[in-house]
């Protein structure tokens, strides 16, 4: 039978689509607009979250994410409706229910971070990207390294207690040396318990891109990206960060409930435009997933919001665990998917067989520990299990 288990737990991710401009190497779905139509959507997303009830009951909800775009640019009143609509609509809540809000650091206006407590977030990711200024501007943002300092404070200071903060090598103009010294400069902040330290990526059809193509920019070598990600991971294990997934390091208590729990496979429900949702058929034990059609034009527009949705194989769903799970430092239960899947060791069997083989992995009662070179391999290794 190609059935998959639910593991039980559930995410929910809120896509706010807005932006006052599109940086140069960004490739989300953003709706650049001047006024955010901010009731108009609001309407939207509780409408598109009533239609969608039924897929929030009989899980446990353990984080809910609000993500962009740039959510901040919403205020707290209108966040705080859309959160409390979601819990509402929950059924079961986790004890330690997670909830996120992104956030880019000139949004953390005086007295601002106190609101958005109040309103019940527990963590807030920081797009700071860089804390030097030329480097900022060259990556098209609005702020400065200072505002990131400020925002730190004023988020701690009102009592969010996990606060994450982001952060881009590999930027036009900008060195090694430099951007080892903002990693080391955030990583002795102690109100940070989380980093982001994210390659730039050159996506289809972005300004960085179509510059690079043009033979205006210079990115930065594969070797000189190497060193970085290994640079990074020695500076930040002697802050008393450690690495638990390619680009993500936290202290202990600090790991991203939300992100780690796309990598184990949970369900999860994605509201608003572009956003993409995961859940497994409660009559047939099948993955679904489902994306959201990406224009805010029409998520606005409709009545119900459009979307396609493709049945998954279980084979599909567990190579995809697998490629997932190269990039994490914590180990894979066999046991643990077999419990979920009776197709486990006929699908991967023979890639951890091979990757045994070649010293990519251990497997030791009855879970695959990757080693740090698998991770750096992570997409070639993706590449051989599709
Ligand atoms: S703020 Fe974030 S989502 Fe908006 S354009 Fe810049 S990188 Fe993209």
């Amino acid at each position: 039978m190609d059935q998959f288990a639910p593991t039980g737990r559930l995410g929910v991710y809120l896509h706010v689509p807005f932006c006052l401009r599109r940086c140069p190497y960004c490739d989300f779905t953003v709706a650049v607009m001047r006024t955010v139509p901010e009731a108009d959507f609001v309407e939207a997303m509780l409408r598109e979250l009533e239609q969608r009830r039924a897929e929030l009951v009989g899980r446990q909800l353990t984080t809910i994410y609000f993500g962009g775009g740039t959510p901040s640019l919403l205020s707290v009143a209108s966040l705080g409706r859309l959160l409390d609509g979601v819990k509402a609509a929950a059924g079961e809540r986790s004890a330690g229910l997670e909830v996120t809000l992104e956030v880019n650091p000139e949004s953390v206006v005086e007295g601002w971070a106190e609101q958005v407590a109040a309103a019940g977030f527990t963590r807030v990711s920081l797009g700071a990207q860089s804390l030097n200024d030329e480097v900022l501007r060259t990556l098209g943002r609005n702020h400065t390294g200072a505002d990131v300092r400020r925002a730190v404070e004023r988020l701690h200071g009102a009592g969010i207690r996990h606060i994450s903060v982001d952060l881009i090598y590999g930027a036009p103009g900008a060195t090694m040396a430099g951007f080892l010294e903002e990693v080391s400069a955030v990583a002795i902040w102690p109100e940070v318990d989380h980093i982001s330290a994210y390659e730039l990526t050159f996506e289809p059809r972005t300004a960085f891109t179509v510059a690079r193509e043009r033979g205006r920019l210079t990115p930065w070598d594969d070797d000189l990206l190497a060193s970085c990600f290994d640079e990074v991971e020695l500076r930040l294990n002697a802050a008393g960060f450690s690495r638990y997934e390619i680009s993500n390091f936290a202290r202990p208590g600090g790991v991203s409930l939300h992100n780690s729990s796309y990598w184990v496979g949970d369900e999860y429900v994605g509201l608003g435009p572009g956003a993409h949702s995961l859940r497994v058929d409660a009559a047939s034990s099948t993955v679904v997933r489902r994306a959201n059609d990406r224009s805010t034009r029409n998520y606005l527009g409709e009545e119900q919001a459009s979307f396609s949705s493709e049945e998954l194989t279980s084979e599909t769903h567990l190579r995809e665990l697998l490629m997932l799970a190269c990039r994490r430092v914590a180990p894979l239960s066999l046991a643990e998917l077999r419990s979920r899947s009776g197709q486990v060791d006929r699908v991967l069997g023979p890639h951890l067989d091979a990757w045994v083989e070649r010293g990519l992995c251990r497997v030791v009662e009855g879970a695959v520990q990757f080693t740090p070179e698998a991770r750096r391999l992570a997409d070639s290794l993706a590449a051989e299990i599709f």
